[in-house]
């Protein structure tokens, strides 16, 4: 028997692979690979021209060019202005098509945010529009916002819609199972809009949603075990996890918020008591004001972060009661899923000098074994959830959660971060 080299070329061993979920590779997932790269670069390096395109990416200029081909055709990218070159032939530069459009809605208990941007992220107009009870009332005044949103830009064309939700959305349904702080299951939200506006709607988890504008800013490269925790009414986390998005089973993981800490606790939105987000949410922050000071008055978390920045000592004592459980609650997710990174994001971090360090303290308090993750401020503030909307429209889930078969019933690839 020849033994086995110790050395050379590494041979391949054997992968089990759960038959059930086979997907034969073609030569069609190759070529979307190096058009997704080269869509990548063109929108991280615009204007760029092919030349450069083929040099960055390593593919033969042949291949560049049936890619962009490809690209301007299903108006992704445009050609735009010529390069200046001191000789030799002037090469024409590309750019992603900014006469494509998103609306984006960021849907909360008692307003949405309606937004409009171009394929840059950039917004085109951004209102708010208050909500009612009654969802279908609701949905109606979003739509004639969106409407009137594309009134005003006749020139340019939709690509799709993105709801952000304060609640989990089952990816292969796209019906919101479940939202405690958003009455609105049962309701059918992506039907009812696409009927009356006749395009795409994909509907995210708020904490999805932040988490992919971070993914698509390009400001967690590098990072592949994050978690992103927004803090509002109640409390959501998006999960980074080995570098894809964790859903889970209908969509549901990511619920810490409604992990029991105390069972004597304030009863909750899902129904049961002393969640962890009825003592770290900005409700509890409201309810940690009444407690200490009964006479006082805060019409909502802004108030209290305000009052707090002008030397209120009640409103300073219930917001860090706040970040206490919020930095205690984090074990949770740093036990479970042992991130590089926690981001968090809402209102708590318009005063992050103040609350980041009794946050950061608990979490470091309570690491089982080796360093603490880093904790930071997500970016952007509420754009971020209508931009990481905007980013589930136009990747259409091919980055991160893709059901394939879902993909593959739509025509047009769409981008995607890689
Ligand atoms: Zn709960």
């Amino acid at each position: 028997m020849r033994p086995a080299p110790v050395s050379g070329p590494r041979i391949r061993g054997i992968k089990r692979i759960d038959l059930a979920y086979v997907e034969l590779a073609s030569s069609e997932d190759a070529r979307n690979i190096n058009r997704d790269i080269a869509l990548e670069i063109i929108r991280s390096r615009q204007p760029v021209s092919r030349a450069d395109l083929a040099r960055i990416s390593g593919l033969q200029p042949s291949t560049i060019s049936a890619i962009v081909e490809q690209l301007i055709s299903e108006k992704w990218v445009k050609e735009g202005a010529v390069a200046r070159r001191p000789k030799g032939r002037r090469p024409t530069l590309l750019s992603l098509n900014d006469e494509l459009v998103i609306l984006t809605a960021d849907v909360r208990p008692n307003q949405a945010i309606v937004a409009l941007l171009d394929l840059n992220g950039r917004f085109l107009a951004r209102e708010a529009v208050p909500l009612v009870f009654d969802p279908e009332r609701s949905i109606a005044k979003i739509i004639f916002c969106m409407n009137s949103m594309l009134a005003d830009q006749p020139d340019r064309s939709c690509e799709g819609i993105g709801i952000s939700l304060p609640g989990r959305v089952d990816p292969e349904s796209q019906r919101l199972i479940l939202a405690p702080n958003l009455k609105w299951s049962n309701y059918d939200i992506k039907g009812s809009i696409e009927r009356k506006m006749h395009l795409h709607v994909e509907l995210a988890n708020a904490a999805n949603a932040c988490l992919i504008s971070e993914l698509w800013s390009g400001k967690l490269d590098g990072i592949r075990n994050a978690v992103l925790i927004t803090v509002s009414e109640g409390i959501g986390a998006g999960i980074l996890a080995n570098g894809q998005i964790v859903t889970g089973r209908s969509g549901l993981a990511g619920e810490f918020g409604h992990s029991p800490i105390d069972p004597a606790g304030p009863l909750c939105g899902c129904g049961q008591r002393g969640c962890w987000e009825v003592f770290a949410s900005s409700k509890a922050a409201l309810r940690y004001y009444a407690e200490i000071c009964p006479k006082g008055h805060a019409a909502g978390i802004q108030d209290l972060l305000r009052m707090a920045e002008e030397g209120d000592a009640a409103a300073i004592e219930a917001l860090s009661r706040q970040a206490s459980c919020l930095g205690r609650g984090l074990r949770l997710v740093t036990a479970a899923l042992a991130p590089e990174v926690i981001l968090i994001a809402g209102d708590i971090t318009t005063s992050w000098a103040r609350l980041g360090p009794i946050i950061q303290a608990e979490v470091e308090n309570l690491m089982l074994a080796g360093p603490a993750p880093r904790l930071a401020v997500a970016s952007d503030g509420e754009l971020s959830r209508l931009r990481g909307a905007a980013a589930i429209v136009l990747q259409r889930h091919s980055g991160y959660h893709l059901p394939k078969s879902a993909a593959r019933s739509r025509p047009r690839r769409a981008i995607s971060v890689i």
